[in-house]
């Protein structure tokens, strides 16, 4: 039985994190400090954290969901 250690990209540098990691869902102290940075200048338009894998395969893929008014 192989055991799989699930993980998630870093937002911040892509680079694969732990969901056991204590910087989750960032790689390190410092990618969580830049994110902020971005969330505090306006950077990300998202309201809600990103942490479900599927959401962040949709966000590589450039398919952000979206809740346009298509009249
Ligand atoms: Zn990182």
């Amino acid at each position: 039985m192989s055991e799989k250690t699930t993980t998630l990209p870093c937002p911040i540098c892509k680079k694969p994190v732990a969901l056991t990691d204590e910087n989750v869902p960032f790689c390190s102290d410092r990618c969580r400090t830049i994110d902020l940075g971005k969330w505090a200048s306006g950077e990300y338009r998202i309201s809600s954290p990103i942490l479900d894998p599927d959401v962040l395969e949709d966000l590589e893929s450039g398919r952000i969901p979206r809740a346009e008014d298509d009249d």
